[in-house]
């Protein structure tokens, strides 16, 4: 067995897959089929990202999952170098990005199909959806 080297024939280590749970299989199930489910408070209509159970406007519990449009912008971005988990290293660097969807809520995602010197805040971009594992989908972001 040879040593464990970046970079080198040392064996492949994975990158962390969420696990859906209660509160947020609706999203990956709406991954999976291409859809970028987010909930909107059924009392005041704020849209929310991350799932969580009250609305942080009205605190109503009560909330339907609804298909983003898929439609964002770049509010700010960083081009990874850090070596923070080995899963990564073979993609360093890649670029990240904070974008605020049409409906209003932030994420934090990855980017593909960019390059560096032509992002922008402010950019128009659009969800596409990578399989990270089996049957387990994310959404990244692409220029529209
Ligand atoms: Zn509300």
């Amino acid at each position: 067995m040879s040593a464990s080297t970046p970079g080198g024939d040392a064996e492949k280590i994975s990158k962390p897959v969420p696990v859906p749970d209660e509160s947020s299989r609706e999203f990956f199930e709406g991954a999976r089929q291409g859809r970028l489910m987010i909930q909107r408070c059924l009392a005041c209509k704020n849209y929310r990202f991350l799932a969580r159970a009250r609305c942080d406007v009205c605190r109503s519990p009560e909330f339907a999952w609804e298909a983003a449009s898929g439609k964002a912008s770049i509010v700010s971005y960083v081009t990874m170098h850090q070596r923070y988990h080995a899963g990564f290293f073979d993609e360093l660097p890649y670029p990240l990005a904070v974008v605020e969807l049409e409906e209003g809520p932030r994420l934090v995602t990855s980017l593909v199909g960019v390059e560096e010197v032509t992002l922008k805040a402010g950019m128009p971009m659009k969800v596409v959806f990578r399989e990270v594992d089996e049957g387990v989908f994310l959404p990244k972001f692409t220029p529209a």
